[in-house]
């Protein structure tokens, strides 16, 4: 059974096989978490996405992890809040589940995710918390034993407190 774990802090610093950058759809680095990644990571990481040419919102794709302590980073794009009508929850959810299929194909067994979309994108916390459960409880189901560890890693009290409350709920903790 996976293990779901809520973690408080910057992702930069997980020891994970993998951490999720909410990058934007150039992937050549931004602000929030995405400028905290490449800051971490070092040039390199840029360099590669380079040869990436982008990604679609709600896709992922994987890099190195350079001079971070997690050994990979999977890039995905996370939509951009627009008032919930242009398919903004399942583009979310889309991010989750791939981030996580993209984990499997890579043998990887513990990956850490921020709160993609919650930050310079305005998706509502709240609504962001039960998508992000619902595709990783999906995931779950569908794939019991293909990953170890899944944390969540918040950087404000408010997500904090939502993904506590959720969690709390839930199965798998
Ligand atoms: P988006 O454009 O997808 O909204 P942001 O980077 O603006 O991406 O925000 C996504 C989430 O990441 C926000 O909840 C923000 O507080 C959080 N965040 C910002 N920096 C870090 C960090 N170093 N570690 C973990 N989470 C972070």
């Amino acid at each position: 059974m996976t293990q779901l774990t809520l973690v408080m802090g910057d992702i930069t610093k997980m020891q994970t096989d993998a951490i999720v950058n909410a990058a934007n759809s150039s992937l050549l680095g931004g602000g929030g978490v995405d400028g905290a990644i490449h800051r971490a990571a070092g040039g390199e990481l840029l360099h590669e996405c380079r040869l990436l040419a982008g990604c679609k919102t709600g896709e992922a794709k994987i890099t190195k992890g350079y001079n971070l302590p997690a050994k990979h980073i999977i890039h995905t794009v996370g939509p951009v809040w627009n008032g919930g009508s242009k398919k903004e929850e399942p583009l979310l959810y889309g991010c989750y589940y791939k981030c996580l299929e993209l984990c499997v194909k890579h043998k990887l067994a513990t990956v850490a995710f921020p709160n993609i979309s919650t930050g310079i994108y305005h998706f509502p916390k709240q609504l962001a918390a039960e998508t992000a459960l619902s595709a990783v409880n999906d995931f779950c189901e569908a794939h019991p034993d293909a990953l170890r560890e899944i944390s969540f890693v918040c950087f404000d009290d408010e997500n904090y407190n939502i993904y506590q409350s959720l969690l709390a709920e839930m199965p798998h903790t």
